[in-house]
């Protein structure tokens, strides 16, 4: 039982707090989701291509180009994970003009250090594909045993994948990062698994 609950704290994502989806190794030996990575370097500025911000939005980007042109092309809400896939990722393949030429600093939010990641950014990470797999025996795992509910989700209720001792509660995915949302004190809690030992008073 114990060694469950500390198998799935390291198969949990520091950014979104689910279990690892194509998660990339990092220099630091930590590891991110794919589209987590991707999500982090957005935040801090490395746009790959055109914004997604709405057209009224003043924040303009540093990276943009020719903003008059290319405001047309504004790609679709899954852009990330075909961006990542097109160059931006760790294919092999990538375009021209979609990676950046500067080195990228990716800042770990597991360990907090600024992980310089080349030039080629999260293009130069590999899969972690010993994660991967095991993130996946671990689900099907925890699939089996009986569902445990959200106990914040409005009805109807989702089954919890997470628990938080801190807040003594089982989340769904959802809610664990409503209630924990990131760059906040709740952030750092540790999820663990779900579990029904959290008895409310
Ligand atoms: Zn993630
Ligand atoms: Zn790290
Ligand atoms: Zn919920
Ligand atoms: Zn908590």
């Amino acid at each position: 039982q114990t060694s469950m609950k500390n198998m799935e704290r390291e198969l949990v994502c520091p950014v979104c707090k689910e279990m690892y989806k194509q998660p990339l190794a990092l220099p630091c030996a930590h590891n991110v989701c794919h589209v987590c990575a991707g999500d982090v370097l957005l935040q801090h500025g490395y746009l790959c291509c055109e914004p997604t911000s709405e057209p009224s939005s003043p924040a303009a980007t540093p990276a943009t180009r020719s903003p008059r042109l290319g405001r047309r092309a504004v790609p679709k809400p899954d852009r990330l994970d075909r961006l990542l896939k097109s160059g931006f990722g760790t294919y092999p393949g990538r375009k021209r003009g979609t990676v950046h030429p500067q080195t990228v600093t990716f800042p770990c939010p597991a360990c907090q250090r600024d992980v310089d990641l080349g030039e080629r950014g999260l293009g130069g990470l590999f899969r972690n594909l010993t994660l991967e797999r095991v993130v996946e025996r671990y689900r099907q795992t925890i699939n089996i045993s009986a569902a445990i509910m959200c106990q914040f989700c409005k009805p109807p209720q989702l089954e919890a994948t997470k628990g938080c001792t801190e807040c003594k509660s089982s989340f769904c995915n959802e809610c664990f990062k409503l209630y924990h949302p990131w760059g906040t004190q709740k952030a750092q809690h540790e999820p663990t698994p779900p579990t029904l030992t959290f008895r409310p008073k």
